[in-house]
């Protein structure tokens, strides 16, 4: 068996949502397993309407938009009626008592996924795939209660197991949400969707966990500056939590570590285009030498700190992060000597981390700078160094900082904004040219 999740974009339209299950049918004989996000941007509709019933208004927007798959694809219209009536009163009720707490917050946007499984099961059924809807917490899912937010708790995998092992038809599974001990309605946090998809992989022993999205997986560059850029093939773990932490949004790493102890693959896929192979993320060590893609952060701010006290460098670096940590800082990419560090931001209240830095450091801050990482597992850090370096100097771009990890998997450079495209596309070609 094997999981396919599918995300709000493959369900927005009954359109969609037909080619959705034309995809499941190719797949029918390889048993698949699907977990299902809610459709289309029904979790920030259901945001937006907790939000208006605060405001003594009852929106009736979500039903509308379920109900137009129903009558589009052909479909009992009481197939919801429970749950809309469901979501209807606890509208109401918000509006009445004038509160939304975080927990009452996750059981309005459960209703999401617990519409969107219905009817996505209920079309499956219609056209003849024998398929059986599931809430998380029917498929095994229990977490902790930490509502908007909760962690699945690792009892869920023999559940799930008692759950779903038995089951002949298509399980179609709600995403992103579960239940605490107490029988509370708790949701994984946004886009939890994957990390579900993820938890049932690993416990039902799948061959494979593909989350349908829609872009062709992750590339080895951004296509609006290298319009040459490819999708990545194979990528191990470390490789994708990089990738994904500097800019590539196609996934939140932590949603597949499941997977990833389990050693199960995970493949992104195109929605819109089902024959592209997409990326696989694998657990090990990378496959391929060399640089395999190039990320960039802009609108950074570069900061550079030297100490005017001899405070020792242990006693300097340890006063600058505790106050990095006082003011909730987190810091990209960083270098240091004995008496300066240099690092950058972004988004930071400068005045503030200049005031309590001051009495013992001079602080100088430039904006406008860009963080370029290239990732992969560099043979030789000379080489790597000498290829970016000779590259950058040929067009004269001036670096302002590097960092280069002992794990060899990102090495960052900060240039200016300014440069930003061209230093991309010249170190793009440094290390792929020609190897189209
Ligand atoms: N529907 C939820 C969200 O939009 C979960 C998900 O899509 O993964 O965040
Ligand atoms: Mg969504």
């Amino acid at each position: 068996m094997f999981i396919m999740k599918f995300g709000g974009s493959s369900l927005q339209t009954p359109e969609r949502l037909r080619e959705t299950a034309a995809i499941v049918r190719k797949h029918q004989h390889l048993r698949p397993f699907l977990v299902l996000s809610a459709m289309g941007h029904t979790t920030e509709d259901l945001v937006d309407a907790g939000r208006s019933a605060l405001n003594q208004r009852i929106e009736a927007r979500i039903e509308t938009f379920h109900r137009t798959f129903l009558s589009a694809l052909d479909l009992s219209l009481e197939c919801v009626d429970t749950l809309l009536s469901e979501l209807y009163s606890l509208l109401k009720g918000i509006s009445l008592i004038g509160e939304l707490t975080p927990k009452t917050q996750d059981t309005l946007l459960s209703f999401g996924e617990r519409l969107s499984v219905r009817i996505f099961s209920a079309y499956l059924n219609r056209i003849g795939l024998p398929s059986s809807h599931y809430d998380g917490w029917d498929a095994g899912i229990l977490t902790d209660s930490q509502y908007t937010h909760a962690e699945v708790l690792p009892e869920s995998s023999e559940r799930i197991r008692h759950a779903l092992g038995l089951e002949t038809k298509i399980p179609v599974v709600t995403g992103f949400i579960g239940k605490d001990g107490q029988g509370n309605i708790t949701t994984l946090g946004r886009g939890g969707s994957d990390l579900t998809a993820s938890v049932l992989g690993q416990a039902l022993g799948a061959k494979e966990i593909q989350l349908w999205k829609d872009v062709d997986g992750i590339l080895s560059a951004d296509p609006r500056l290298v319009p040459a850029a490819a999708t990545l093939e194979r990528l191990s773990f470390v490789e994708a939590a990089e990738l994904a932490y500097f800019g590539a949004k196609v996934l939140h790493p932590t949603s597949i570590l499941p997977a990833m102890d389990a050693k199960i693959p995970v493949r992104i896929k195109n929605h819109r285009d089902p024959s592209h192979p997409g990326t696989v993320i694998f657990e090990g060590e990378s496959v391929k030498s060399g640089v395999i893609a190039i990320i960039y952060k802009s609108n950074q701010t570069l900061v550079h700190i030297e100490s005017t006290r001899m405070l020792g460098q242990s006693g300097f670096l340890a006063t600058v992060f505790q106050i990095f940590a006082d003011l909730g800082i987190s810091v990209d990419v960083i270098a240091t000597s004995e008496v300066s560090i240099s690092l950058t931001l972004s988004g930071a209240d400068l005045n503030e981390l200049i005031k309590r830095i001051k009495p013992f450091a001079t602080v100088r801050t430039s904006r406008s700078k860009s963080i370029l990482s290239l990732i992969g597992t560099a043979t030789s850090s000379s080489r790597l160094l000498e290829t970016v370096m000779r590259a950058l100097n040929r067009e004269k771009i001036d670096v302002q900082m590097i960092s280069h990890g002992a794990s060899k998997i990102n090495t960052s450079l900060i240039v200016e904004d300014g440069e930003l495209k061209r230093s991309v596309a010249v170190l793009y070609d440094a290390f792929f040219g020609g190897k189209e």
